[in-house]
């Protein structure tokens, strides 16, 4: 058997609307290489027909792999899994829904050539996302880089192709709660961005609702930084200075002034600002906490139903 040089990551959920397109597309790009690759289909617990069509698909195509994972546990841990399994000497992950240009795989494979240990495709502009999308979007790659002093680039999803030695060590952070694309400026390398402009999704809806945004921004963000705990000790700080200079003006109004100090008022306002401040703070410490008692567990990131075009390599650890 040849030995795999191009490892291409695919997870799908429901996305049978443009599946076979994606494939058509991803071959035409990597026959182009003349080198030997593999698609390895991740397909997180869909329940429309695209585990059928990736059958049928890999019935003709010996390149295409395909592990069904036994339910739907998320993007992210599907493209830790496309890890676990490729065997290419790059390998890269790219979005199902054709919103990543697979033909920009052919720049980030030259830059490999060049040396690069990991190719990442910054986003210039997005297309056909909701304004509401694109700022959220935004506002979180800032906050999170000047929370953290790992160097996360902005704008950058996990469309990019990484060498091996980048995905060995990859494959070795089990984290339950995963940010991948912090996960892979943490590990270092020689790492470079292509620009791109980010197309529409081909076809389908969006995987991707609101709370699920909101539930990769707290991994991305909790992974990478302690700064909302220490959150606590600056507001009590500041909020303690605040209060003695107030309570100093207090005693000075209540001893040398005939003023009485009009109660009901400022009392409710100052009883509401704590009580919130502290269920926030409570709030963010639960976020952390709720993270550690994920690792504890200690149950494995995925499980795999089954698994089509890969019986070579069943053996492989699964974590
Ligand atoms: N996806 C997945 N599991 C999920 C959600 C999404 O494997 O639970 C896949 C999806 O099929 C697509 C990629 O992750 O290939 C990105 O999802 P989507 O395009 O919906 O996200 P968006 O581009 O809207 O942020
Ligand atoms: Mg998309």
């Amino acid at each position: 058997m040849k030995n795999i040089k191009y490892s291409i990551i695919v997870p799908v959920f429901n996305e049978e609307e443009v599946i076979q397109q994606t494939y058509q597309r991803l071959i035409t790009v990597m026959d182009s290489t003349d080198a030997p690759y593999e698609l390895l289909f991740i397909n997180d617990g869909s329940k429309d027909r695209t585990e059928e069509i990736l059958i049928e698909i890999g019935i003709t195509d010996a390149r295409v792999k395909l592990i069904n994972f036994s339910r739907n546990f998320g993007h992210q841990v599907a493209i830790s899994a496309g890890m676990d399994y490729a065997q290419g000497e790059a390998v890269v992950i790219i979005d199902a829904d054709l919103q990543d240009p697979p033909e920009l795989i052919l720049d980030m494979i030259e830059k490999w050539m060049e040396g690069y240990e990991v190719v990442y495709a910054k986003r210039l502009s997005r297309k056909g996302e909701s304004f509401f999308k694109k700022q959220s979007a935004s506002l979180f790659y800032r906050t999170l880089r000047s929370m953290t002093d790992i160097d996360i680039p902005l704008d950058t999803g996990d469309f990019r192709l990484m060498d091996r030695k980048v995905v060995q060590q990859m494959k070795g952070l089990r984290e339950k709660n995963r940010f991948v694309r912090g996960m892979a400026s943490w590990v270092g390398f020689h790492q470079t961005a292509i620009e791109y402009e980010r197309d529409e999704r081909a076809a389908g809806e969006t995987k991707y609702p609101l709370k699920r945004m909101l539930k990769l921004s707290m991994d991305g963000i909790t992974s990478f930084s302690y700064k909302p705990l220490k959150l606590a000790s600056y507001a009590g700080g500041l909020l303690a200075i605040t209060g003695l200079i107030y309570m100093f003006y207090v005693f000075y109004l209540k001893i040398f002034t005939e003023a009485t100090v009009p109660g009901w008022s400022s009392l409710i306002i100052i009883q509401l600002f704590f009580s919130s401040f502290v269920l926030i703070l409570l709030g963010v410490m639960g976020e952390y906490i709720g993270r550690i008692y994920d690792e504890t567990k200690n149950r494995p990131l995925y499980i795999v139903r089954d698994q089509y075009g890969m019986d070579e390599i069943k053996s492989i650890r699964q974590e």
